[in-house]
């Protein structure tokens, strides 16, 4: 039924602007006004917050839909459980009233800021200083590649408060967009995801209350990981949904395309494609599927299977994506047809949330 809901309004409220948004390189406003109507923008935060509730299965489904239709939409309802599940995980209950209450509304959306100029998979040698003042703590340095930088209200940002210790020196805070020294980046002129804004994150000595630490203090590198172990499978829902638009069209243009006189799909060669895409896309649902169940368990093996899902559905998505145009031929690498930007997009899924060489060391480093 969930399935049903969002796909239904997938198609009719943010597939339509899904090609004006690349082109355009434009927040997708009208698909966070759909899923905001329809209280899909956030639904994973726990109903004693005001949110749905969403297991994370269910969540991982809605981002698929979202992504079937447009990649660039799907970051809305993924990127708001990436930011705020360090305050879900690790937060006070004070944090949590005041922060996820307004995410569940739809008044405002989460960002997470880890990633700096210099600090990419080697996250922990970041720069970005907090540094106490009394009851406060001033924040100092840049990130970079934040995902709905500039529209999202609320930032988780990772910082060092002890760089003596560095992993064990970070620590997470909640940022509001408001607070005084926070500005922004131009957005990044990018190869896909050309609508979900990526800015840099300036703080030029932002002074936040001590209470707006997430967890204790040097334990936000942990609750960063943390946080990549549920989220991952969210990435690999949306490669999944980039995948399977991406097949649903080339499945259909085959049939209506003709060659020598027949349908293309009566060609052996084209089966063989289509049957090989839709074998690797549904394995890699599969193993996605089975990560959401043990994300929601928090079973000891989820960091490997969190990383194996997001490898193997993002691998999965590229591929499928560039066999998609290969089976439109020379229309497939226009703008005209929708592949081409579904191709575009995968590409992100193999680099984000840890690159997926960075998932094999995680896999390497916790195989079951
Ligand atoms: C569109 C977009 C949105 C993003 N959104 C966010 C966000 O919202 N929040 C956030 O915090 N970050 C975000 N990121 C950052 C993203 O997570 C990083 O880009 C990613 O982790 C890689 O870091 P890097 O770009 O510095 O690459 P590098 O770390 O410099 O890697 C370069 C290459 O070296 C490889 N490599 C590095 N180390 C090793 C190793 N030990 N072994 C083998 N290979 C290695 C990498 O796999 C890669 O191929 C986003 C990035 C993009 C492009």
């Amino acid at each position: 039924m969930l399935r049903e809901t969002i796909r239904a309004l997938a198609e009719t409220k943010i597939a339509p602007f899904a090609a004006e948004v690349d082109e355009e390189g434009r927040f997708p406003q009208e698909a966070l006004d759909a899923l905001v109507a329809s209280d899909l923008h956030a639904v994973h935060v726990p109903e004693e917050y005001g949110g749905a509730g969403a297991d994370a299965l269910a969540t991982v489904i809605v981002i698929e839909e979202v992504a079937r239709a447009c990649a660039s939409s799907s970051l809305i309802p993924a990127v708001n459980k990436l930011g705020s599940l360090p305050v879900i995980l690790s937060g006070s209950e004070e944090l949590k009233a005041k922060y996820l209450g307004p995410l569940a509304k739809g008044d405002a959306m989460f960002s997470y800021a880890l990633s700096e100029p210099d600090a990419g998979s080697d996250a922990a040698g970041m720069k970005t200083k907090a540094v106490r003042d009394g009851d406060f703590w001033v924040l100092n340095g840049v990130k970079r590649w934040i995902t709905n930088a500039g529209v999202s209200e609320f930032y988780t940002v990772m910082a060092v408060t002890d760089p003596a210790k560095r992993s064990k020196g970070i620590s997470a805070f909640v940022v509001e967009k408001s607070d005084e020294g926070v500005s922004f980046g131009a957005p990044e002129k990018k190869l896909g995801i050309k609508g979900s804004p990526t800015r840099e994150v300036y703080f030029d000595n932002v002074r936040i209350p001590a209470d707006r630490m997430i967890g204790e203090e040097g334990t936000g590198f942990a609750t960063a990981m943390k946080t990549l172990d549920h989220t991952r499978i969210t990435i690999a829902a949306q490669a999944l949904g980039i995948a399977q638009g991406a097949l649903d069209y080339a499945k259909g243009y085959v049939q209506e395309r003709k060659q020598f006189g027949k349908p293309i799909a009566d060609f052996q060669g084209i089966q063989f494609m289509l049957a090989d895409m839709a074998m690797k896309l549904e394995a890699a649902r599969q193993l996605t599927y089975s990560a959401a169940a043990k994300s929601e368990r928090v079973d000891g093996d989820l960091t490997f299977f969190g990383a194996a899902a997001k490898c193997f559905a993002s691998d999965v998505a590229m591929e499928v994506t560039t066999d998609a145009v290969q089976l439109l031929g020379g229309y497939g690498y226009t703008r005209d047809y929708p592949v081409e930007r579904m191709m575009r997009d995968a590409k992100i899924t193999q680099i984000y949330e840890g690159t997926n060489q960075v998932q094999r060391i995680v896999m390497a480093r916790n195989l079951p």
